[in-house]
């Protein structure tokens, strides 16, 4: 008797918290969405650009109060007598018709921006970590690849400094944007990822092959940006100081002998001039092209980092050939070949190779920072199995330990994954491929079998000689 007392009084307690658990998320969702703009839903203009809204009785709905005198204006200019028609229009019908959920839709609102007065340094430099400490954390994820790591952290170090002290409008040009050379999967934009994770920074990330010049069929140059927004959640500052990653930027290079308008190489490369150098530009919000009926934003990409990565195929052979040609004339004459077997070749690459390539001078200007990264070996791949702080063996072993079963890796098995990845040609991207495929049976078979307690994955396994070993529960510890 006294128990059930005690529960229903609990169970009372537990439900005013609830009840007031509700109130607060939704007075916190109310205080999140006073931190968004309204945008009228006809003309699509902010409230920073169109004053106050009028709202729609029932509805989310908000009008700027040009577009309302408009409408009315027309309704008198038809000739209708205004009183008679909202004597005869139904405000219920019209709440109907808006319910049909023409929510104002969230991804394209803007957050209200901080005024300029109470603006504070978009970041604080005691928060941007050294570089030495940048290095320190990439090392945690990204196997190999120390040049890139190191240059990279230098770049962002300065880009970061230069942001919160201030000074990067008065030395434009010499902002740090960043151009990555490298094949296929050897980690330029998981590099990226990783640096943006651990800067607390928006990331986006966009290919340089799905963007044409504005009005032509694919994404606007400023799509990028748009990205960008909506990686900060429409936050317009936080997107000021974000990251944009632009990748297969090899694949924008100019086309020699064109005789049409080359709209997705060269015009893209012009197009991605001022955006690179820093200007305001005018960007669609939750949208990839200008013709989408949304609201747009202003944005400054001053201090945005542009970081472009590219694999740039046959870029060695230009180097190659400058290198040959210096290399047959005068005192430095040497072996013709002797740059043939140089793996790290694009280490050599000089802003006239760039150029030769496709790339226009202006735009190669704009990345002052280059650096490459290298083809992955055996070694490195079978490192990236197992070593980063969220290797995918790491990942596996857990997913296999909640069902209870211990899963092993032998050493050849390891090479094994990593020989059948250089065999792909898509460097460390493949490696996951590989494992999903072997895991799949056992991940289906192993909770089938409640004596399983270790599995082993052989190197006869990989190249399906054999099935896995398989060790059942209790007789490891009794071996
Ligand atoms: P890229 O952009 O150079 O084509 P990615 O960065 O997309 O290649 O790499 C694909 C995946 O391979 C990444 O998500 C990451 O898991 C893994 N990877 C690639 N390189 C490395 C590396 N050096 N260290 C750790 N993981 C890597």
């Amino acid at each position: 008797m006294s128990e059930e007392i005690i529960n229903t009084g609990t169970e009372k307690v537990t439900d005013i918290t609830e009840e007031k658990k509700t109130e607060k998320s939704s007075e916190d969702d109310l205080n999140k969405d006073r931190d968004y703009e309204e945008y009228c839903y006809v003309c699509k203009r902010t409230e920073s650009q169109a004053g106050p809204m009028i709202h729609m009785p029932g509805t989310s709905i908000a009008v700027c109060s040009d577009c309302f005198q408009r409408s009315v204006d027309s309704i008198k200019n038809s000739g209708m007598n205004l009183e008679d028609m909202l004597k005869n229009v139904n405000f219920v019908d019209m709440t109907d018709l808006f319910a049909m959920n023409q929510e104002m839709p969230k991804a394209n609102r803007i957050k209200k921006r901080t005024p300029d007065e109470e603006k504070e340094p978009p970041i604080d430099l005691k928060k941007v970590p050294a570089p030495h400490i940048i290095r320190e954390k990439l090392d945690e994820y990204v196997i190999g690849q120390e040049h890139a790591k190191k240059a990279i952290s230098v770049a962002v170090y300065n880009h970061y400094k230069r942001v919160a002290t201030n000074t990067l409008k008065e030395i434009e040009i010499d902002k740090s944007n960043i151009l990555m050379i490298g094949p296929t999967g050897s980690g330029k934009t998981y590099l990226v990822k990783v640096l943006a994770k651990l800067l607390d920074v928006p990331l986006a990330v966009s290919d340089a092959t799905a963007l044409t010049e504005a009005g032509y069929i694919g994404d606007d140059i400023e799509s990028v940006i748009s990205k960008l927004l909506a990686a900060a959640d429409n936050d317009v500052d936080k997107a000021e100081t974000g990251i944009v990653f632009i990748d297969e930027i090899d694949k924008i290079a100019k086309k020699e002998g064109t005789t049409t308008r080359d709209v997705n190489g060269e015009s893209v490369q012009q197009g991605l001039l001022k955006l690179l150098e820093g200007s305001v530009v005018e960007v669609p919000v939750g949208a990839t092209n200008k013709n989408a009926m949304v609201p747009m934003a202003q944005v400054d990409t001053t201090n945005i980092l542009f970081i472009c990565g590219g694999a740039f195929p046959d870029l060695e052979n230009v180097i190659k050939e400058r290198l040959n040609k210096r290399s047959s004339l005068g005192f430095e004459a040497d072996l013709k070949d002797k740059y043939d077997n140089d793996e790290d070749i694009f280490s050599k690459v000089t802003m006239e190779d760039l150029r030769k390539y496709g790339l226009i001078p202006e735009f190669i200007g704009r990345l002052p920072v280059v650096f490459s990264l290298k083809g992955l070996d055996r070694d490195a791949l079978v490192k990236i199995l197992k070593e980063p702080k969220n290797a995918i063996l790491k990942q596996y072993k857990k997913l296999m330990e909640l069902d209870g079963v211990t899963l092993e890796f032998e050493d050849d098995a390891l090479f094994a994954i990593a020989d059948k990845a250089i065999k792909r040609g898509t460097g460390a991207r493949a490696l996951r491929s590989i494992i999903e495929e072997f895991m799949l049976d056992i991940m289906y078979e192993t909770p089938k079998d409640e004596n399983i307690g270790t599995v082993i994955i052989t190197k006869d396994y990989i190249e399906g000689k054999g099935g896995p070993g398989i060790i059942a529960k209790g007789a490891k510890e009794s071996e």
